[in-house]
C-alpha cells in the first residue's frame, strides 16, 4: 500500500515506453534516433487517478470476459492484478520497472504503476485530454494475454501472440463503447499508447529493397509495428472478440 519515495521522484521518459512494453531484446530498441526522451514527472496523485482507472477497467474486464467465456462454454479464472513500483520478483522471474506483463504461472497481471501513470500523463499531454485510456489499454492488452493463454494459445511467434493480445484490447474498447462508456478521444488516447509501445518505424536506408527486408523482419517480431498494432486494436474494435480468435466465432 506504500508508495515508495523513489517512486515518486521517478521521472518516467516517454522514449523508454518503446522498450518497456516489449518484450523483445532491450538492444534492439534503445535508441530512437531524433525522439530524445521527454521526462514526464508523475505525482502520488497521478498514480492514485490512475489506479482507480486501472482498478475500474480491470473489473469491466473481468466482466466481460466472464460473460464471454460462459457464452462458449467455458469458464475463465479471473487473474489476479498486482502493481508494483520497482523491479519484482514473480512466479515468471524477474518483471524490471516500466512495464506490465501478464504471468500465466500465477495467473496474475503485474503493472508498474509509475509506468501507466506517466503512460497516461503522456497521452493526455500530447493529446489534451485526460489521457486515461491509455492505460486502460495497457491493462486491456494484459489481460488479452489471459484469454487467449487460458482457450489454449500460446503461439511460438511473439507477434502471433502480441497481435491477438492487441486485437482483444480492441475487442474491449468495442464493449466499452457499447456500454457507452467512452469518452470522446478515448480511442486517440488508446491508438496512441499502442503506437508509443509499438516498434519503431525504421528510417529509410535510401534502398527500397534493403527497407523492405527490414520491415518484413520488423513486421514479424514482437509487437509489430505502430501500424500493425493500430490494425489489430482496429480489428478487435470493429470485429468484436471473433474478429481475435476462432473460439469467439459464434458470439454476437
Ligand atoms: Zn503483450
Amino acid at each position: 500500500m506504500t508508495i515508495l519515495k523513489s517512486a515518486l521522484s521517478r521521472m518516467v521518459a516517454t522514449g523508454a515506453f518503446a522498450a518497456a512494453v516489449l518484450a523483445a531484446p532491450a538492444a534492439l530498441f534503445a535508441s530512437t534516433p531524433g525522439t530524445p526522451p521527454r521526462p514526464i514527472r508523475v505525482t502520488e496523485q497521478d498514480i492514485a487517478a490512475s489506479n482507480q482507472k486501472v482498478a475500474m477497467a480491470y473489473n469491466d474486464l473481468l466482466s466481460m470476459w466472464t460473460n464471454d467465456f460462459a457464452k462458449i462454454g467455458q469458464r475463465f479464472v479471473a487473474p489476479r492484478i498486482a502493481r508494483y513500483d520497482d523491479d519484482i520478483l514473480t512466479a515468471c522471474g524477474v518483471i524490471s520497472r516500466n512495464n506490465a506483463e501478464y504471468c500465466p504461472r500465477n495467473n496474475t497481471i503485474y503493472y508498474d504503476e509509475v509506468f501507466v501513470a506517466g503512460m497516461a500523463k503522456a497521452a493526455g499531454q500530447s493529446l489534451g485530454t485526460d489521457g486515461d485510456m491509455s492505460a486502460v489499454g495497457i491493462i486491456a492488452h494484459e489481460m488479452g494475454h489471459a484469454v487467449a493463454m487460458q482457450l489454449g494459445h500460446q503461439s511460438s511467434s511473439s507477434y502471433e501472440n502480441e497481435s491477438t493480445a492487441d486485437c482483444l484490447a480492441g475487442a474491449f474498447a468495442q464493449q466499452a463503447g457499447r456500454e457507452g462508456s467512452l469518452e470522446k478521444g478515448d480511442l486517440n488516447e488508446a491508438f496512441y499508447g499502442m503506437s508509443m509501445a509499438g516498434d519503431p518505424t525504421p528510417r529509410s536506408t535510401g534502398n527500397a529493397r534493403v527497407d523492405a527486408m527490414i520491415q518484413a523482419r520488423l513486421a514479424k517480431q514482437s509487437h509489430g509495428t505502430k501500424d500493425q498494432r493500430m490494425q489489430n486494436f482496429q480489428d478487435g474494435l470493429s470485429g468484436g472478440p471473433k474478429a481475435c480468435l476462432d473460439d469467439f466465432r459464434n458470439l454476437n
